[in-house]
Order: structure tokens, then C-alpha cells, then sequence
């Protein structure tokens, strides 16, 4: 299994950084899960960076061992999965590289794969539901958050920011919205209305006071109740998580969920249709420690418990 150049030992501070050490290939022969980076931050409306995530989560990814005590799986022995690298992004040109993240992901979904994405900022989730889109048709979205992201536009008329992804996904009917959850929603917000208007969007809101008020377990349920057996994706801002946790992002709002309750979230999603995940908004140029690229990893690590468990349903 382990591949000498990348460490043969496999001690979390030698070899080559891949995520958890995966081959690093573009052959997509026979691959079950392609992890991919998209190190883009040109849609960032505050503080940029977040193209430093991807290398930062791969780097830090070394630190974790095969076994989901938790999910009780150990996805690596279950699944096939590879480091497709990174998209080659154009960081003056976000037309270009939606374009180039959509066929990236177009090109490995053609061969059979599911696709973990690490961002980057959420201005990317648009190209990918794009791709999502074109192989499942319209899909359940499932959106950690502290943001809505569904601003009409930001910066005075210009379309694509990591403002306004979701927005342009529902225009696009990417997005089934009987089946659209924002969970951890706060902050102060541009104007009073932001609330309704993500609601006569189409989204199903679950302000963080309400995800609180319920507890972990009740977000679950109900995301079980609202996505039922609808093909889902799954799109993880890293702000959703309060900044004393994860302070490595670009528009940290304060009083947010713990990492444990993250996980737990993540890994209540077993059981749905999944058919892809990103995680962005990780910006290592304002992490203290490497807490927010490690909770980042771990995520990842849990997208890829719940597709092994997800094959062994089906199997
Ligand atoms: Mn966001
Ligand atoms: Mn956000």
C-alpha cells in the first residue's frame, strides 16, 4: 500500500503532502473518490487567502490515521481513492476558473468518482453545483454557514463573489429548493431582510439561535425529514464553526458551532443519497496552530466515512 517516495514510515512530518497520502494521479481509472482543490480566493469580499487552504489540508491531513472509531469504517480500505490535485485556476479571471473547476469535476464524475472539494472561497460551490447539476439533475443542498451567501450582488453589480453563490444557483435551477438547508446562519447582515429574502429564495433556514435551541440531533432529523432520499450536496463553510474553533477564515462571525457539534452533523448526514461535498472558506493566513485546517481535514476524513458506508449499503 504505502508508496515509499511519499515516506515510507508514514510519520505525519516527513514525505509528500498529499491528502491522507493518497496517490497523487490524475488516472481516474477504477476511483471511487477524487479529492480536489480549487486554490482560488478572488471571490473574497473581505480578507483573502483562502488559496492557501487546499495545500494547508493536505499538509495537515497527514495527521490522520485510517479508522473512524465513530461512523465505525475505515474509508480507505473500503474505497479508492486518489489526489486529483488542483483546478488551474486563473486568479484574475473567475469566469475562467468556474469554467475550469466545472470540467474538472465534469471529467471525473464521467468516470464513476465522486468528488471532495477543498477550497478556496465559497464562490466556488457555483461551478461545482454546476457539475453536480449536469450528472444528478436538480439537487438537495445541504449548506453549513454563518453566511447565506444569496446577496443578489456584491460589489455593485457584479455577479460571482463568495456572496452570492447560492443565489445564482437557485436562478440556475441548479438547486432542488424543497430540499435546501442553511444551517448556522448569523451575524449582522447588510439589511433586515436578508433572512426573508434567502427564505422566498427557496431556503430552508436554520439560524444558528434555532440549530441551538434543537441540538445536534434534532438538526440531524430534520435534514434526514427534509432531504429524505433526494440526491444531496453537501457544502461546508469552514465560518459556520465559531472562530474560537476555526479562526483561519476570511469573514469569522462570532458565536458559532463548536468542532465536535460540526462533526456530529457531518457524520448524522450518513444514510443520504451523497453525491458530493466541498469545504472552503479555510484561510491558514489568519489560522493560529493549524486548529482550522486540521478541523478541515477531519471533515474531509468524515465526506469520506460516509461515502465508504454509503458503498457498503449499496453493495
Ligand atoms: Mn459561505
Ligand atoms: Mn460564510
Amino acid at each position: 500500500m504505502t508508496n515509499p517516495a511519499y515516506g515510507s514510515s508514514l510519520q505525519p512530518f516527513a514525505g509528500i503532502t498529499t491528502f491522507m497520502r493518497q496517490p497523487a494521479t490524475r488516472d481516474l481509472e477504477k476511483v471511487d473518490v477524487a479529492i480536489l482543490g480549487v486554490p482560488f480566493d478572488s471571490g473574497t469580499s473581505y480578507r483573502s487567502g483562502t488559496r492557501f487552504g487546499p495545500r494547508k489540508i493536505r499538509e495537515v491531513s497527514a495527521m490522520l490515521w485510517g479508522s473512524n472509531q465513530t461512523l465505525r469504517v475505515s474509508p480507505l480500505e473500503q474505497l479508492r481513492v486518489i489526489d486529483y490535485g488542483d483546478v488551474d485556476v486563473v486568479p484574475v479571471d473567475i469566469q475562467v476558473t468556474f469554467e475550469r473547476i466545472t470540467n474538472d469535476v465534469k471529467t471525473i464524475h464521467s468516470a464513476g468518482a465522486t468528488v471532495i472539494t477543498l477550497g478556496g472561497d465559497h464562490s466556488i460551490a457555483l461551478p461545482l453545483l454546476r457539475a453536480h447539476h449536469a450528472k444528478f439533475g436538480k439537487i438537495a443542498v445541504v449548506h453549513f454557514d454563518s453566511h447565506g451567501d444569496m446577496w443578489e450582488y456584491d460589489f455593485e453589480g457584479f455577479k460571482y463573489s463568495h456572496g452570492t453563490p447560492f443565489r445564482r444557483a437557485v436562478e440556475e435551477n441548479l438547486i432542488d429548493t424543497d430540499a435546501y438547508l442553511q444551517i448556522g446562519i448569523r451575524g449582522s447582515t447588510s439589511d433586515l431582510n436578508d433572512y426573508a429574502m434567502a427564505t422566498q429564495l427557496g431556503a430552508r433556514l436554520l439560524t444558528i439561535g434555532d440549530a441551538m435551541k434543537m441540538g445536534t440531533e434534532k438538526i440531524v432529523e430534520t435534514i434526514h425529514q427534509t432531504v429524505g432520499n433526494r440526491p444531496v450536496y453537501v457544502s461546508f463553510d469552514i465560518d459556520s464553526v465559531d472562530p474560537a474553533y476555526a479562526p483561519g477564515t476570511g469573514t469569522p462571525e462570532v458565536g458559532g458551532f463548536t468542532s465536535f457539534q460540526a462533526l456530529e452533523m457531518v457524520r448524522g448526514l450518513n444514510g443520504l443519497n451523497l453525491i458530493g461535498f466541498d469545504i472552503v472558506e479555510v484561510n491558514p493566513l489568519f489560522d493560529h496552530g493549524e486548529i482550522t485546517s486540521l478541523l478541515a481535514a477531519n471533515l474531509a476524513f468524515e465526506f469520506l466515512s460516509l461515502l465508504a458506508l454509503k458503498r457498503n449499503r449499496v453493495q
